[in-house]
Formats: C-alpha cells, sequence, structure tokens
C-alpha cells in the first residue's frame, strides 16, 4: 500500500536461552504522517518491539521468523553499515533515558551540530548552526543561541526532552520512534511535550511510533492505538473507534483501569477521620545556599517559605506541583530528616524540631518516609529479611523469636511470600521491591506514613494494587497518609484534602472535589488542565496550558511568583503590587490573596 511507510509482518522473537517467545506473530502498519500509539504495561515487549524495527536486537535476544519493511528496504536484511544509515538520517529512535542521550562534557548545541554535519556534509557549519537555531525555535527553546552553547546538566528535565526532539528531528527523518518520552515528566511539560509532538508531525510531516504505558496520554496524540500484552498485538484501531467500541477483553478491561478524573468518585480513607491534629504545621520556611562558581560567592534557594498546614488523624493529606516547586523539601521537614530555619512542625501535639537524639528515634519510629527509587532505596547487598528487620534492631529489638514473627507479619501483610526473605532483592520487579520497602516501612507500626513520589515509577496496574494495599493497610494499622506526588491522578483518587505547592509556597488548599472541580488558582488550573485523562476534562488546555517552566527558585519574580508563566498577568501582578499570603475563600478553601477571581 503506498500510504505504509513501515511494516511489520509475523514477526517473532526469541530469548535463546530460555527459548521464551518475548514477540509473538506481531503485525503492524505506519500510515505516512500518522502517529501510531503502542500501548502495553511493563514486560509487554513494546521497547524490545520498538527497538527491533531498527535491527536493534542483542543476544541472548534473536529475530526468528518476520519482516521488517521500511519505504521498500527490508530492514532485516540490511548490513549494519546501511542500517546505521537509516537510523538517525531516516528513522530516529528517542529513547525513555534523556540524561544519558548527550554527551555531558560538550555543550548540547555543538553535539547537534555534529550529528547535522555527518549527516548533510554538503552544508556548510554556519548553515547547519543557523538550521539548529530554527529547530530550536521550532521546539520553543525561550533563547536559542544561548540554549546552544549550554551543557547538558544545564538543562531541566522537559527541556532535555526538547533538545533530544530536535536532535532527533534535525535530519528531518521520515519516522521517529518515541519510547516512552514524557513518563518522567511533570503533567504539564509532559502536556507541552504531547502537543509540540502534535505540531512537528504536522511541520515535518513526519510519522510517529509513540509508545507509552499510558492510554490517557496516547489517546492525546495517536491516529490509531496498537495495544500490546505478553509480546502480542491484542487490538490495532483507529483511536476513536477504540475508545468507543473496544473489542478484545483486554482492551475493555485495560479501559476500565484507566482513572477517569471527574466522572468516577474518590475512593479516599477507609477510616473515620477523626479530630485530632497527627501533624500541625506552622509558617515553616527552609533556605539554602548553593555555592556558586565565583569563589566565596553562594545563591540563596528558597525551597519552602511559610508553609502551614494541619493534617488530622486518618486523613490522606496530598501534596502537588511540579518538579522543583519545594515537594521534596518539604518531605524531609515533615519526615524530620532536616529542621526549618523559622516555623515549627508538631507531630501528636509534640514539637519535632529541636528533639534529642533518642527523643528523635522515638518519634521516628511513628512516622516513616517511603520515597519514589524502588531500586536506590532498598540495598541490593542485604537479603530481604535483613532488610526488612533491621528498622526493628535499630530500635533496640533483640529478640529473634519476634523479630522474625513480626518480619513475617509484614511481608504477608504486604503480599509477598515469607519464602523470598531469604533472597537478596536483585530479582524483584519495580512493585515487588516497593513492597519490600512498605514492609520494612510498616514493621515499626507507624502512624504516619509519607509517601513522596513513592507510586511514580511503577505502571499504572502496579500502581491500582500498592493504593489497594494502602488501603488495607490504613484500617488494620490506625496509619494517616500524607501523598507527595506530581501525579494529579493518584491524588484526586485517595487523597481528602490536597495543597498545591508553587516555588516553595502553597498557593492553594482544599478539600479533593472543590480543588479539582472549582479551583480558583490559575497555576492549579493549569496543572489540571494538563491531565491526560479520558473523561471530559472541565479546564480548557487551550486556555490554561503555559508554555516554558517554573523559574529558578533562586530567583523568583517579584510579585506573584506564577506571573512568569501565567496567562493572565497585569502590570500590577508582575510590579509586586499584590498581596502573597493564603485566604479563606469558602469552608476549608485557601487561595493565595492576589489569586482570587484571576483568568
Ligand atoms: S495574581 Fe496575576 S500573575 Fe498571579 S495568578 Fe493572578 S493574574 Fe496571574
Amino acid at each position: 500500500m503506498e500510504n505504509i511507510i513501515l511494516s511489520v509482518k509475523n514477526l517473532q522473537i526469541t530469548n535463546t536461552k530460555t527459548n521464551e517467545v518475548l514477540i509473538d506473530d506481531v503485525s503492524l502498519n505506519l500510515e505516512k504522517g500518522k502517529i501510531l500509539g503502542l500501548i502495553g504495561q511493563s514486560g509487554s515487549g513494546k521497547t524490545i518491539l520498538a527497538q527491533s524495527l531498527i535491527n536493534w536486537v542483542n543476544p541472548p535476544l534473536k529475530i526468528t521468523s518476520g519482516k521488517i519493511n521500511y519505504n521498500g528496504f527490508e530492514i532485516l536484511n540490511l548490513k549494519k553499515n546501511e542500517i546505521s544509515k537509516l537510523v538517525g538520517r531516516e528513522i530516529s529512535f528517542i529513547g525513555n533515558n534523556p540524561v544519558g542521550s548527550f554527551d555531558p562534557t560538550l555543550p548540547v548545541g555543538v553535539q547537534i551540530l555534529e550529528k547535522l554535519l555527518a549527516v548533510k556534509p554538503e552544508i556548510s557549519k554556519r548553515e547547519a548552526k543557523e538550521i539548529i537555531l530554527k529547530t530550536f525555535e521550532s521546539v520553543k527553546f525561550p533563547s536559542t543561541r544561548k540554549i546552544f552553547d549550554e551543557f547538558p546538566f544545564q538543562f531541566s528535565g522537559g527541556m532535555m526532552q526538547r533538545a533530544i526532539i530536535v536532535d532527533s528531528l534535525i535530519s528531518n527523518p521520515k519516522i521517529m520512534i518515541a519510547d516512552n518520552i514524557t513518563q518522567s515528566l511533570d503533567v504539564t511539560i509532559a502536556a507541552q511535550i504531547l502537543r509540540l509532538l502534535n505540531e512537528l508531525q504536522l511541520k515535518f510531516d513526519t510519522s510517529i511510533i509513540f509508545i507509552s504505558s499510558l492510554l490517557g496520554t496516547v489517546s492525546k496524540i495517536a491516529n490509531n492505538i496498537a495495544i500490546m500484552d505478553k509480546g502480542k498485538i491484542i487490538e490495532n484501531r483507529i483511536t476513536s473507534d477504540l475508545l468507543k467500541d473496544p473489542k478484545e477483553n483486554y482492551t475493555i478491561n485495560l479501559l476500565g483501569e484507566v482513572p477517569k478524573v471527574w466522572k468516577e468518585k474518590p475512593i479516599l480513607t477507609t477510616r473515620n477521620i477523626e479530630n485530632d491534629n497527627i501533624l500541625e504545621v506552622n509558617n515553616i520556611s527552609k533556605i539554602y545556599k548553593v555555592s556558586e562558581r565565583k569563589f566565596f560567592s553562594y545563591k540563596k534557594i528558597q525551597a519552602v517559605k511559610e508553609v502551614s498546614f494541619t493534617i488530622k488523624r486518618f486523613e490522606n493529606f496530598g501534596i502537588i506541583g511540579e518538579s522543583g516547586c519545594g515537594k521534596s523539601t518539604l518531605s524531609r521537614l515533615l519526615s524530620n530528616l532536616e529542621s526549618p530555619d523559622e516555623g515549627w512542625i508538631k507531630f501528636n501535639n509534640k514539637k519535632i524540631s529541636g528533639l534529642k537524639n533518642k527523643e528523635i528515634l522515638e518519634t521516628r519510629k511513628k512516622f516513616q518516609l517511603l520515597l519514589q527509587d524502588p531500586y536506590g532505596c532498598i540495598p541490593n547487598h542485604k537479603s530481604i529479611f535483613n532488610i526488612v528487620s533491621e528498622p526493628l534492631i535499630i530500635h533496640g529489638e533483640k529478640n529473634k523469636n519476634i523479630i522474625n514473627q513480626k518480619v513475617k507479619k509484614v511481608i504477608e501483610e504486604v503480599g509477598l511470600n515469607f519464602d523470598i526473605t531469604g533472597s537478596l532483592p536483585s530479582g524483584l520487579s519495580a512493585g515487588q521491591r516497593q513492597r519490600v520497602n512498605i514492609a520494612r516501612a510498616l514493621i515499626l507500626e507507624p502512624e504516619l506514613l509519607i509517601l513522596d513520589e513513592t507510586l511514580s515509577s511503577l505502571d499504572q496496574v502496579e500502581q491500582a494494587k500498592l493504593l489497594k494495599l494502602f488501603q488495607d493497610l490504613q484500617n488494620r494499622y490506625e496509619i494517616t497518609y500524607v501523598f507527595i506526588s506530581h501525579d494529579l491522578t493518584m491524588v484526586r483518587k485517595v487523597c481528602n484534602r490536597i495543597a498545591v505547592m508553587y516555588l516553595g509556597r502553597i498557593v492553594e488548599l482544599a478539600e479533593n472535589e472543590t480543588l479539582y472541580n472549582n479551583c480558583e488558582h490559575p497555576y492549579t488550573r493549569t496543572l489540571l488542565c494538563s491531565i491526560p485523562t479520558l473523561d471530559e476534562n472541565p479546564y480548557d488546555s487551550e486556555k490554561y496550558l503555559m508554555e516554558g517552566e517554573p523559574p529558578d527558585p533562586s530567583d523568583v519574580p517579584i510579585g506573584c511568583s506564577f506571573s512568569s508563566r501565567c496567562p493572565f498577568p497585569t502590570d500590577d501582578c508582575k510590579n509586586g503590587n499584590c498581596d502573597m499570603e493564603l485566604i479563606k475563600i469558602s469552608e476549608g478553601h485557601w487561595v493565595d490573596k492576589c489569586c482570587v477571581k484571576c483568568g
């Protein structure tokens, strides 16, 4: 067919060590100038399939049968040097690790320039630089000449993803394969990247294969969607048809699992919220001094500023915002890993800042912090038993029988088998590791669990399982949760009240229903309009989704801190003629005074 630029026929990939078939009789077509979404959970085979499209299959994996045709070329029959000519020139591949994509020792612009000159030796260096600067403009870099000379470490996650898109578009490829490129980004930046890809696809007429585990995200961009499970394509249809009338049970279930942010009611806490405050946070601030390149010179970063809130016992409290908004500093202050410069925090009516070592140890037993990275947060060289029992031993438990019983109890509580406790964690999946991490926190029977992006690196199915586990545990262990996250869909599902942070401050705080249906601050609307959901989003992204990222926290704008990104700033907002303090606008609903009735 003339309009097909890439076709895969009956592809099979086998692990030659185990004889396991990883890609099983897969056939699909990519149409010219169209976007094909490839959806699957972790382990479904989508990345192996994507890499095989450029014959990037390494032993023990082997393509055991099938054909891949690109524009008349049989990819699997091409020699290595012929493939190398195609990849980068006609087919570009963007992986899901933006950090490793550029050499850290060279400016990004210089690296893209080298690539362009290698692909088009007929153009001069000056012409090549002009082409790159123009492409920088297409991806909406604010200051193209400055960006050209910057090193990879100077780029934020969103900027780096744009630079990689420039790198892959610079040779004007016919096909772009984008593997999970929005997974690690904040919702606002991910929404910007999706909008950008749509614009670029039209401008450059590139055909795109967009791979993700999130159906909501893919449905925003793809003309067709192919669903993968266990190495097979389950269903492959036009996006609107697939969403309206899924044929296969797997797709029906998958659609059912995609959270409907506005249609579905949140699940919230499984216990009655009590009247006493388990945590009180009063006007806390934290400033870091960061040294600059010049000797004896440093700049101040206001990581947390004048933050106050209270959390009731058994309430699920959410804190949301983009990367760099101060959420992680706040989580360290709440868990008493650091002390605020100003203000105080009370846990069970007792101030936790300024406690002596023994008191700190005693209080820490009662509240635990669970971090995001399931690989970094548990050591690989210790047995699972030792990892889970360690907090008990640190807190003075010596009786081996008690330790054994407690480890068995928590391991089974988190849905793992006690038999695994003798092994090292290296063979565990991300979800299983996070369960070990939860078991380690539970063994001290905490009253408060602070979950700092704990579910962010897990796929949708695993997230749903762990949320169910958290609910069960809340009942059995009488736990209060603080969910700190950039995932607004997850927070909507489980939190009773939610605080929105921007540049170190809380700018809005409200009950779940109020925040998602009747928020007041333009920044909250920006966050909400970016959620990739399948139900109707009441916040129009045309109106609220802005370009750019939060400013450098060492250089916060005067006046309203949101003024550099706000779609509706007035001169007063920019000149500092506005009151930046939370005021109550209705029962339980607090907003920055200057941002009431903005936009
Ligand atoms: S005060 Fe001004 S800049 Fe801040 S949110 Fe309102 S309109 Fe935007």
